[in-house]
């Protein structure tokens, strides 16, 4: 747990000339796209990044942003299901669209379109992209309309019946 926060803009090109890490936390309520997919927007992702020039003298950011715990509704249940959830970066800085689609593959781009790096919408975008898929409990069952609890099984249609007889007509 870094107990400085990440300052809220940074200069990347400038950081990746001078081989700068840059270490601290974001609060979860600043990063307004992340938090929208959680059940709750109390804590704090811890970043790790290094700023670099790569052979053919890219910015590059590497590191690591990451949050333990986080809240997020079981897509079977809709109850809450506790997740760590950690972003290996692997960021190039881009100036156009063009430097973009030339990049290896390796590298998601950046497109900075101020001198200055948002940390928060950078964390927020890392982050979002590293929320499973899918995310549901192991054990757990769907809650019916009526309060109880239904295990996921297909059960007869009483109604099947009187369906196929209906047809007949
Ligand atoms: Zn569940």
């Amino acid at each position: 747990m870094f107990e400085t926060p990440l300052p809220p803009f940074l200069d990347p090109r400038k950081l990746c000339d001078g081989q700068q890490t840059i270490t601290g936390h974001v609060e979860l309520v600043s990063l307004a796209g992340f938090c929208s997919y959680l059940q709750s927007g109390q804590g704090r992702v811890n970043v790790e990044l290094h700023f670099a020039r790569d052979n053919a003298h890219r910015p590059v950011i590497t590191g690591k942003s990451s949050i333990e715990g986080v809240q997020i509704a079981c897509q079977r249940c809709l109850d809450a299901i506790s997740l760590d959830i950690m972003a290996d970066l692997n960021v190039a800085i881009v100036l156009t669209e063009e430097q973009a689609e030339n990049l290896p593959t390796e590298y998601d781009p950046w497109l900075l379109e101020d001198k200055k790096l948002d940390m928060n919408e950078f964390i927020d975008h890392e982050m979002i992209l590293n929320i499973p898929i899918v995310a549901y409990h192991s054990d757990c069952e769907v809650t019916s309309s009526f309060g109880g609890k239904e295990t996921v099984q297909e059960k007869p249609n009483p109604f099947e019946g009187l369906q196929a007889l209906l047809q007949k007509d």
